[in-house]
């Protein structure tokens, strides 16, 4: 007799055959990868890098020159620190892609993964394989740096914006002036130039635009006058050092001003919330931050990242209030996938499906976006299938959110294929 599979298994069986939209990616670019002539243990890594960091008190490897010196140095280091979300993305990777059998890395099987992954990751066709077959990618949202390319059979992109809210600082303002060949005299040049450095992104197929402001500055911003911006800006142009809240008020103009060009141009506002890197000012990174600039463009579509955790119950409410605010999951399963499945519970109970963006790789390498992908199926079937057993959900409801959170949700959102 066949037995029935759960409705955990069924639901990891559903999202397992939806091509994925990546709602989030720093995916290397195919060419850079194959350029690269492969990597190793070592070197194809992701988030774990920085609890290496934080707890080798520096570079983990130092002058070790050799694998096995470099495993010698790991070592000590997994023993404090394997337990963490990061360390098992890699743990997952290894097993799927390169052939681990035991539950942990050690001395046993080092060499066989890292041996497989030099393998694998040299031969040319394994970057689409991966991307392709193995993830089932339809496309990948990815930040692409100003005045770079991205390769549109894998990517969707979005314009990184940061070096907008440095156009005081005279290097950053020269480049753009040497990419579009214009000069900028005062303020209404630079917001000129900034409008048509995003008409040509539009131009080539990008979707929207991304600050990641919070991992330098409170995501807080209020609406500055032109004459005040204008006033410090020109302040600038004569090379005076400005005051920090000088700087804060010629930033919050221009992220007003690239909300409005948001609205104009229909264009989708990502922002990233919560979770920084090592030694981060966390509270500037609290999405409630974001009020008067989301009550201000009503019809800017925000879409805003990494569950905003720790401030995920926020973003939750956010999305509750706000309906130009969408919710996406991008980094959230690698940080913590206890505090993905508590996330998701609540916002299941929260905020329209249509709204919650289920999955972002927020990686360097297609591998770790199978371990983080294999991470996020699993979850999500988990937290729908606990919610028809506990929560009045139906089974009907859970698939359809599956999809939704995968797949349609992004595909419509971005307009992939429009
Ligand atoms: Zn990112």
């Amino acid at each position: 007799m066949e037995r029935k599979s759960s409705l955990r298994e069924r639901l990891i069986t559903e999202l397992a055959g939806l091509r994925t939209v990546d709602c989030h990616s720093h995916t290397r670019l195919r060419r850079t990868y194959d350029e690269a002539g492969g990597f190793d243990l070592f070197t194809l890594t992701s988030y774990f890098e920085r609890d290496l960091a934080a707890t080798a008190g520096g570079a983990p490897y130092g002058d070790a020159k050799t694998d096995e010196e470099r495993w010698q140095r790991l070592k000590p280091l997994l023993a404090k620190a394997r337990n963490v979300s990061y360390w098992r993305h890699n743990l997952v990777v290894y097993r799927k892609l390169f052939g681990l059998k035991d539950d942990e890395l050690d001395d046993r099987n080092w060499r066989q993964v890292n041996d497989a992954i030099r393998e694998r990751s040299r031969d040319p066709g394994w970057y689409n394989h991966v991307t392709r077959d193995v993830c089932n990618l339809e496309t990948q949202v990815r930040n692409i740096p100003w005045f770079e390319d991205w390769e549109p059979e894998y990517f969707t992109a979005v314009l990184r914006m940061e070096s907008a809210l440095q156009l005081h600082d005279k290097a950053t303002r020269q480049n753009l002036e040497r990419h579009l060949n214009l000069s900028i005299a005062n303020l209404a040049d630079a917001k000129a130039a900034l409008a048509r450095l995003t008409d040509q992104y539009v131009a080539k197929g990008a979707i929207g635009i991304k600050l990641a402001h919070a991992y330098g500055r409170t995501l807080h911003s209020l609406p500055v006058p032109d004459a005040v911006a204008a006033a410090v800006f020109a302040r600038a142009l004569t090379g005076a050092a400005l005051t920090p809240a000088e700087v804060k008020d010629l930033q919050d103009h221009v992220i007003f001003f690239l909300a409005e060009l948001c609205r104009t141009k229909k264009l989708i506002f990502q922002i990233h919330t919560g979770v920084q890197g090592n030694w981060g000012n966390v509270p500037d990174s609290d999405p409630l931050l974001l009020i008067p600039l989301l009550k201000t463009f009503p019809d800017v579509r925000f879409d805003l990242f990494h569950a905003g955790y720790p401030y995920s119950r926020m973003l939750g409410m956010l999305g509750k209030h706000y309906p130009n605010v969408w919710l996406n999951m991008a980094w959230m399963y690698v940080i913590s996938i206890a505090a993905s499945r508590q996330v998701l519970a609540e916002w299941l109970d929260l905020v329209p499906g249509y709204r919650i963006l289920g999955f972002g790789s927020d990686v360097n390498f297609p591998e770790m976006i199978y371990g983080h992908l294999e991470m996020a199926r699993a979850c999500v079937a988990d937290v729908l299938a606990e919610k028809v057993r506990l929560d009045f959900l139906s089974e009907e409801e859970a698939f359809c959110l599956a999809r939704k959170m995968f797949r349609d949700n992004g595909v419509e959102f971005y307009g992939i294929g429009r």
